[in-house]
C-alpha cells in the first residue's frame, strides 16, 4: 500500500471534516443571532401590546366613571348668515366654521368611541363624555374639510365614511392614505409653510410641536395647524400641540380674529400637549382677538380631570377671560364685525 497516498487521503478527509465543522458552527451562530433578534422583537411587540392594553383599559375604566352627557347647546348652522363668521364647537378638535359663507369642518369626529378598530366591530379606545351635538346628516353642505394629523382622536375613519363626498380636503403630508378610497377630491396635502386655496378659503399649514404617527411603525406622517383666511377674516386652527413659538412666528404681521388652541391632554404628556397656561401664553403671543379652547371635555386621553383644563384656563386668563368665547361643547360664537 502506498503510505504517502493513504496519508494524503486521510489529511484530505480530515480537512473536509474540519470545513464542515466550521460551516455548521457558522450556521449555528447565525441561527442563534436570528433567533435572538426575532425573540427580542416578539418580546418588544408583546410588551408594547400589554402597555397599550393597560393604558386603554385604564382610560376606559376612568371613562366609565363618567356618564355620557348630552351637550348643553345645539348649533343651528342652517340659520347662520353668509356675510358673517360663525363657529360651533362639536367636541374635541371638531369645529363647524362658517367663514363668511364658506362651510369648513375641522378634524371630523362624530363617533362615540375612537381608537383601534378590531374584528367583530370592537373598537379599542376612549368613549365620548358628551355626545356630539350634530350628526353628519345635520351639517350644511361643506366647502372644505381640514385634517390636522392622523392621531385616532383626530382622524376617525368611521366619521369620514359618514360625510358626503364633495368638499375639498386639506391634510398634513402623507395623511390621505386613510381616506383615499372614500372618493373625496381634490385632496391637498400641505407641509409646514405651504399654502393653497381650496373651497374658497386660503389655507396655510403651520408648524406645531407634536408628532404624527398613527401607528408605532408609521414614521412619515405630517402634522399641522392651519391658518384659514377669507375676506379679511383669519382663524388659526391649532390642531394638537405642545407649547410652540411657531404660531406667533407664522402669524407675525397678520391680524388673527380667532385662535383655536388645544388645552387638554397634558398630564403627563406635556411634551406633546400644551397646558392651559401655555395655551393662554400662545394666545397672548398671537395677539388674537378671541380664543376657542379645544381638545378637552370630550375624551379621556390623559390623567387630568376632564373639567380641569378649562378651570385652569379661566384662572390664568383672569379679567381677560371674556376673550374665551366658547366653553361648552355645542356652543356657537359669531365673530363681531369691527
Ligand atoms: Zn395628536
Ligand atoms: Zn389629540
Amino acid at each position: 500500500m502506498n503510505c504517502a497516498a493513504s496519508w494524503g487521503r486521510a489529511r484530505s478527509v480530515g480537512g473536509q471534516h474540519s470545513n464542515n465543522l466550521v460551516g455548521s458552527r457558522n450556521y449555528a451562530m447565525w441561527l442563534n443571532v436570528y433567533l435572538t433578534v426575532i425573540t427580542s422583537l416578539l418580546v418588544m411587540a408583546v410588551l408594547w401590546l400589554l402597555w397599550l392594553i393597560r393604558r386603554l383599559r385604564r382610560q376606559l375604566k376612568r371613562a366609565r366613571g363618567f356618564p355620557v352627557m348630552s351637550p348643553g347647546c345645539q348649533p343651528t348652522p342652517h340659520e347662520w348668515r353668509a356675510d358673517q363668521t360663525t363657529i360651533a364647537w362639536l367636541g374635541h378638535a371638531t369645529l363647524l366654521i362658517n367663514l363668511r359663507g364658506k362651510q369648513i369642518l375641522t378634524d371630523p369626529v362624530f363617533s362615540e368611541i375612537v381608537g383601534l378598530h378590531l374584528p367583530w366591530g370592537t373598537i379599542m379606545g376612549p368613549r365620548r363624555l358628551i355626545h356630539c351635538p350634530l350628526e353628519p346628516e345635520q351639517l350644511p353642505p361643506l366647502d372644505l374639510i381640514v385634517q390636522s394629523h392622523a392621531h385616532m382622536d383626530h382622524l376617525d375613519t368611521a366619521s369620514w365614511k359618514r360625510l358626503s363626498v364633495g368638499p375639498a380636503v386639506v391634510m398634513a403630508a402623507r395623511n390621505q392614505r386613510y381616506i383615499r378610497r372614500l372618493g373625496f377630491a381634490p385632496i391637498t396635502e400641505l407641509e409646514w409653510g405651504e399654502s393653497t386655496t381650496a373651497g374658497g378659503v386660503q389655507i396655510t399649514a403651520v408648524e406645531v410641536n407634536h408628532w404624527g404617527e398613527r401607528f408605532p411603525w408609521s414614521r412619515d406622517h405630517g402634522y399641522n395647524a392651519y391658518l384659514l383666511e377669507r375676506e379679511g377674516v383669519t382663524i388659526l386652527f391649532g390642531g394638537d400641540t405642545a407649547y410652540t413659538a411657531a404660531f406667533s412666528r407664522a402669524c407675525a404681521g397678520r391680524k388673527i380674529q380667532v385662535a383655536v388652541l388645544p388645552i387638554g391632554g397634558y398630564q403627563p404628556y406635556i411634551r406633546s400637549h400644551a397646558s392651559p397656561e401655555q395655551a393662554w401664553q400662545m394666545f397672548l403671543e398671537l395677539g388674537a382677538d378671541y380664543l376657542i379652547p379645544i381638545h378637552h371635555q370630550t375624551f379621556i386621553l390623559s390623567a387630568e380631570p376632564p373639567a380641569e383644563p378649562l378651570q385652569r384656563l379661566l384662572a390664568v386668563a383672569g379679567k381677560a377671560a371674556g376673550k374665551i368665547v366658547i366653553r361648552e361643547i355645542g356652543e356657537t360664537f359669531v365673530v363681531p364685525v369691527k
